[in-house]
């Protein structure tokens, strides 16, 4: 195995770094995770997470933690409703009954962390450990955090979207996909926006709605919360431009009507109590044709790497994908050097982060047309 008396270094305890950790250490990997976070215990935004059979839920498998998932996962929360900008429902999967399939099991992200922690050995996260540069040091890196230094061999970003380690390995730059999303959470949704629960089948299911070129998507998490995100076709610096403080829940209070007011009024509880917490996010991928030249002492896996539009739900299930791949390169005994294994693994993930960027965006970009209803209803029905 090329990383025999290897120190890694993961940065970032996302889903992507968490399950890499779990299988380096399941091959006796001297793995260290330094997450940013001050513990385990932080309010998460976001909400359920679908897992997929050949992705998410294989890299569960290969961590023997399936039976932790059943125990966790939420049953029928992929059921899917759609309405459109009337308030009429156009699909209802709660109505199949127990004809309806679930193929794509839900889990809160919250209890999917926790899983990943407690299957790693103890110490082997270092919360608090901001990353902000790093500089080579004999075969490996010296890391420097906000409050302390670190070495390792080998060094892993799995830090997210806004990756602070990916520019170490290539200067390629995210494009912006068009589309703004503003993500909110309502705390206790049955008493602050009812209807919209009720609409989820009291906290069981998914809920999209779509019109005028604009979607609002929602989900639960077991909490009583009721996580939502609108999708708009804004510039790339309308969030700056918009001159909106979006720390200010009223002033995104009227955002919200000027851009959903002629919605049916149901619609408007998103917004209505003070119990909500509000997060703009412009959405960006990355070009379809990256390549990067493979390094003996860094590579990277999930946003990081790949960023897209959550249109597919495929974000969690990349990163997971990436981890179990790259676990395997690392950990065979195929490969002579470390740089092998590495682009091994870089090829295949770039080939399959590059389909699956391509197909999420042609789903953003129905969602998001004239004729997003009827598409999408097609879509669903296997059309
Ligand atoms: C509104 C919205 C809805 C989504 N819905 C879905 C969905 O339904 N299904 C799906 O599959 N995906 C979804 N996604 C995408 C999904 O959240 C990501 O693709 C996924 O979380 C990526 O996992 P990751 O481990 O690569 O990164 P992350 O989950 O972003 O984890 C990165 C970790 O690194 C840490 N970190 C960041 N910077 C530093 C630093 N400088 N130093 C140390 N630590 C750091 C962070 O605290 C975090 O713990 C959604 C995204 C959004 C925005």
């Amino acid at each position: 195995m090329v990383l025999k008396d290897k120190k890694v270094a993961i940065v970032g305890g996302g889903p992507g770094g968490l399950t890499l950790a779990r299988l380096l250490q399941l091959k006796g990997v001297d793995v260290k995770v330094y997450e940013r976070d001050v513990h385990a215990e932080i309010r998460h935004q976001g909400s359920t997470l679908d897992l997929h059979e050949e992705s998410g839920l294989e890299a569960l498998r290969r961590a023997n933690l399936m039976t932790q998932f059943k125990t966790n996962h939420r049953p029928n929360a992929g059921r899917f409703v759609i309405l459109d900008k009337n308030g009429n429902i156009l699909l209802d999967e709660h109505a199949l009954g127990d004809d309806y399939e679930e193929t794509r099991p839900e889990i809160d992200r919250q209890a999917l962390r926790t899983i990943l922690l407690q299957s790693l050995n103890p110490d082997t996260i270092v919360w608090d450990s901001h990353f902000v540069a790093m500089e080579p040091k004999g075969e490996g890196w010296l890391l420097h955090f906000k409050n302390q230094t670190a070495y390792a061999d080998f060094v892993v970003a799995a830090d997210g979207a806004n990756s602070k380690i990916r520019p170490y390995i290539t200067a390629i730059k995210p494009i912006y996909s068009d589309i703004t999303i503003i993500e909110g959470n309502v705390y206790n949704a049955a008493k602050n926006a009812p209807k919209m629960w009720e609409l989820t089948n009291n906290g069981a299911g998914s809920v999209m709605i779509l019109g005028d070129n604009q979607s609002l998507s929602m989900n639960t998490k077991a909490d009583g919360t009721l996580s939502f995100y609108s999708g708009n076709k804004f510039p790339e610096n309308w969030v700056a431009e918009s001159g909106i403080d979006f720390k200010d829940k009223k002033a995104v209070e009227v955002w919200f009507k000027e851009q959903f007011g002629s919605w049916h009024p149901m619609y408007q509880e998103l917004l209505a109590s003070d119990e909500v917490s509000i997060v703009p996010r412009p959405m960006y991928h990355f070009p379809f044709d990256q390549t990067w030249e493979t390094l003996p002492n860094l590579t990277m896996l999930g946003d990081a790497a790949h960023r897209m539009p959550p249109y597919a739900g495929e974000g969690v299930n990349m990163a997971m994908q990436d981890a179990f791949e790259l676990a395997e390169c690392l950990t065979s005994s195929e490969f002579d050097d470390i740089t092998d294994a590495v682009s091994k693994y870089e090829l295949n993930m770039q080939k399959r982060a590059s389909e699956v960027t391509q197909d999420t965006l042609q789903n953003t970009q129905i969602i998001h047309s004239d004729d997003a209803i009827e598409k999408m209803l097609a879509m669903l029905s296997g059309e």
